[in-house]
């Protein structure tokens, strides 16, 4: 069908009720796109999902931008690209609500600062696919002629063009915005061989503009990173040339300094080093292993069946360790609960903020260790095993403290930030940790032992209470998935709500390899590989668009924070120390 035949059709329908909309279902063929509506909401008040809007466009149309693309990150990253364009011009062209509910807007799920890979925009040989969300305008429920027209005829052909045409894009930019995340993934990729498991840049900003946003501190604000001789590491990069920057090799480090110095934001860096961040960000060239997973406590969230014995043992009335259920986890328990479930679910690195650990769970000082013996305090603290977790598991720490010297004699490198600035303390922190009168915490003997647990199908349930499957992103730490709520308050590297709603379809689409049999780590692998092979599309029927990836570690961990899910311990799974 034709523009013409759309315009037509609209106008029969003016005044109608909203259902009347669902006749414009079908494939309409404009000079530069395809416009496919495969699904209408049934009333202006549906949550963007309802509705699925399709442009295609042809990628060897000589109007429409192309590009050459040599890697799975340059994919990514020119897919991040046209989402960027499309979610800027439908906003300046269409993004005000006109009428009820969600009428008159026409928009793409917001991107934030990283590249990340989404299904949104999608490519293949032939074709540039972008699935955007509609707003098809009602005055109270009833269609609003006048305005979907505008909207369809006019505006959306705008915003393709804005986004799609060659003429109009800035072919500069499209380019740093490719390389950049090029040369992000190669960094990254260059950690394992220098024994690092994280780099920052010099030059790097990494303050955030508020608590709120992720962008930037305005440059005349922010302090630039700067490496300390002592840990420079040069980086030469496919695209930008050599660059220097701050390297953290494996082991355990701290990051020490007074209050407002900035050792939480440099944590913070390092967090959000797993993903390839926009040109202009200040952390382009911030990056960290893969499997580096930000710890909390979390008290009030849910557990089922970890093995926290390691750091908690001899509960009051001999409640179970080693296989611990909690509707309701306090501080000390719900941070063993994550480090125990990041273990299990292959973390290499673990980042801890005293901002947010449960003090009783990181030390114990020698004054409390005399008077409150062994055996009196089920909690073993997180200093009494970091070094374990490296020699035994090859897990490094890198904790961000400003009141314990304590873990000075369990550290390899210490970082004082003074003023912004990162400076190499190691030696006075050795020194001052080996002087006679400083007592260092005990060793511990046992070795350290993690537990698979499988998860239970059945116990899943997406269906809420009219029997009809209810998976939504509420805000960016929240899935209603049936009749419960999964609360993520405490996955701080979670950055976008479509990553969410993907998290929530992916517990559903997992259902099928939970058997009773199969580990959690096992399941979420494949999860992640099924994406891998055939796209987030993989994850249900009807794609909006609205799906961005997310790391097997947050899958995992959304799972274990589900109420009433079902799981048993089976064996005891000894992970080769992966030390180089
Ligand atoms: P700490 O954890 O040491 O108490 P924070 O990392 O929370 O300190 O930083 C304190 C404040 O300083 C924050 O508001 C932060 O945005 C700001 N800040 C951190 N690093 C920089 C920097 N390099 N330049 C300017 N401001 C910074
Ligand atoms: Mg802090």
């Amino acid at each position: 069908m034709n523009p013409q035949r759309l315009r037509n059709k609209i106008a029969d329908i003016d005044g109608k009720d909203y259902g009347f909309y669902q006749t414009l279902l079908g494939t309409y063929a404009f000079p530069a796109f395809k416009l496919l509506i495969e699904q209408i909401p049934k009333d202006p008040y549906a949550p963007s999902h309802a509705g699925i809007y399709k442009i295609i466009v042809k990628r060897n149309d000589p109007l429409i931008i192309d590009w050459q693309i040599r890697s799975k990150t340059a994919e990514i990253a020119f897919r991040d690209f046209i989402a960027r364009l499309f979610y800027k011009a439908s906003a300046a062209v269409s993004g005000i609500r006109r009428g009820t509910g969600n009428s008159g807007i026409i928009t793409i799920n917001r991107p934030g600062q990283t590249v990340i890979e989404r299904n949104n925009v999608i490519i293949d040989k032939e074709h540039i696919e972008v699935r955007c969300f509609i707003g098809l305008p009602a005055k109270g429920r009833k269609i609003n002629a006048a305005a979907a027209q505008k909207m369809l005829l006019v505006e959306l052909p705008e915003i393709v063009e804005s986004s799609l045409f060659e003429r109009y894009i800035d072919i500069g930019a499209l380019k740093a915005h490719i390389e950049t995340a090029e040369d992000a993934e190669f960094l990254r990729g260059k950690l394992a061989d220098l024994a690092l498991t994280a780099f920052i840049s010099n030059g790097a900003i990494l303050p955030r503009e508020s608590g709120l946003s992720d962008k930037p501190l305005i440059k005349d604000a922010a302090i630039a990173f700067q490496s300390p001789k002592t840990l420079e590491t040069h980086i030469s990069l496919p695209h930008c040339g050599t660059i220097s920057g701050m390297g953290i090799p494996k082991g355990v480090t701290l990051i020490v300094g007074g209050g407002f110095h900035g050792k939480s934001t440099l944590l913070e860096a390092v967090a959000m080093g797993i993903y390839n961040h926009i040109p202009g960000d200040g952390r382009e060239y911030c990056v960290s292993v893969p499997q580096t997973v930000k710890i909390r406590a979390y008290s009030g969230r849910s557990i089922t069946k970890t093995d926290i014995s390691p750091f908690i043992q001899n509960l009051p009335y001999g409640k179970d360790t080693k296989e611990f259920s909690s509707a309701n986890a306090s501080g000390s328990t719900s941070q063993a609960a994550a480090i125990m479930e990041s273990v299990e679910a292959d973390a290499e690195v673990l980042l801890m903020d005293e901002d947010t650990c449960a003090a009783n769970f990181m030390i114990r000082d020698d004054k409390m260790r005399r008077l409150v013996v062994q055996k009196d305090e089920p909690i073993t603290p997180y200093i009494d095993r970091v070094r374990q977790l490296y020699t035994e598991k090859g897990i490094s720490s890198i904790l961000a403290l400003g009141g314990s010297g304590d873990y000075f004699a369990v550290s390899d490198l210490v970082i004082q930030m003074r003023n912004y600035r990162p400076i190499d303390v190691t030696e006075r922190a050795r020194e001052i940790a080996q002087r006679d009168d400083s007592v260092n915490p005990p060793m511990r003997e046992e070795i350290f032992n993690t537990n698979e647990r499988c998860p239970f199908g059945e116990s899943i349930n997406p269906l809420n209470e009219y029997k009809k499957k209810r998976i939504i992103a509420r805000d960016i730490r929240t899935i209603s998935f049936g009749r419960q709520t999964i609360d993520l308050s405490d996955l701080e590297q979670l950055i976008e709500l479509a990553q969410i709603k993907a998290i929530g379809y992916a517990i559903d689409y997992g259902k099928k390899y939970m058997d009773k049999k199969t580990a959690l780590k096992t399941i979420v692998d494949q999860i992640l590989s099924d994406i891998n092979k055939k796209g987030l599309d993989v994850l249900t029927k009807r794609n909006s668009g609205d799906f961005s990836l997310f790391r097997g570690i947050e899958l995992a961990a959304a799972i274990n924070r589900m109420r009433g899910i079902e799981m048993h311990q089976t064996k005891n799974l000894q992970r080769d120390s992966n030390l180089k």
